[in-house]
């Protein structure tokens, strides 16, 4: 049986069922993330490409300003334009400043269907490093080769960074904002989520290890590369992985049934 089952059939008669898939495992990502703890109050963002109609714009979904992660649903979910602004009336605003990270990267990368962006203590707390991410630890070992920087230059509210954040992602998955917190973009909702959690994963070890005495233990450059062959794309092109992992963490977070997103 299909995962999405009845909640299907709960489908508004004015929607594709694209977007009524896409905002069902929104939602779901959502409860996620709230069960691993990853929000900041009201604030960040999950987005997605609306899968697009011939001759229509693009529309990406985005959470309601001023609901927390666990409340986001399929439908209180908002669909805006490339600007954030809603293109269906809806009772909720979105906060559109959160979303010029956001749209910047959705327009600039075919490949970016999911963009998700966390304050994770760790995860900002090695992007005030320096350094950045070292690579000396299992799962950032994974990540080589795939992670961009960008600087920072206060909170991002003015559409003139965006050129300027795209430069810096270049063709990377996986974003570090210096002085400000973590990024993933792929092109799905599961496999971006593997990707996101295998950064902050890097970081939580990375952040551990730094209260631990002595030097740290480098890895060969070759295990390192040998690593990065074994990440989330080549493991599984697929993404079974990937979907395995989400489903699991759909169930964790405490959504039995697609119908309780609705
Ligand atoms: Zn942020």
């Amino acid at each position: 049986m299909d995962k999405f089952s009845s909640a299907l059939q709960a489908r508004p008669a004015h929607m594709g069922e694209g977007e009524w898939k896409a905002r069902l495992e929104l939602a779901a990502c959502y409860r996620v993330f709230a069960f691993l703890g990853w929000t900041e109050l009201i604030f960040n963002h999950i987005t997605v490409r609306v899968p697009q109609q011939p001759g229509c714009p693009r529309h990406y979904l985005i959470n309601p300003f001023g609901l927390h992660y666990s409340e986001v649903s399929a439908t209180n979910l908002i669909k805006v334009g490339i600007d954030g602004e809603p293109v269906d009336a809806t009772p909720y605003t979105v906060n559109r400043a959160g979303f010029v990270i956001h749209s910047a990267i959705h327009a600039a990368r075919d490949d970016a269907h999911c963009i998700m962006h966390i304050h994770t203590t760790a995860g900002m707390a090695v992007a005030c490093k320096e350094a950045g991410l070292s690579y000396d630890n299992f799962y950032a070992a994974q990540l080589w080769g795939d992670i961009a920087y960008h600087d920072y230059e206060g909170v991002t509210t003015r559409t003139d960074e965006q050129a300027r954040l795209v430069g810096s992602m270049g063709d990377k998955h996986c974003l570090i904002l210096r002085n400000h917190g973590l990024l993933a973009c792929e092109e799905s909702v599961p496999v971006a989520f593997f990707l996101l959690w295998t950064l902050n994963r890097a970081c939580e070890i990375q952040l551990a290890a730094g209260g631990i005495p002595g030097a740290n233990r480098i890895p060969s450059v070759d295990a390192i590369a040998a690593s990065a062959h074994r990440n989330h794309r080549s493991v599984d092109p697929q993404g079974q992985l990937q979907q395995k992992v989400f489903d699991a963490m759909v169930r964790r977070a405490g959504v039995v049934s697609y119908d309780s997103l609705i």
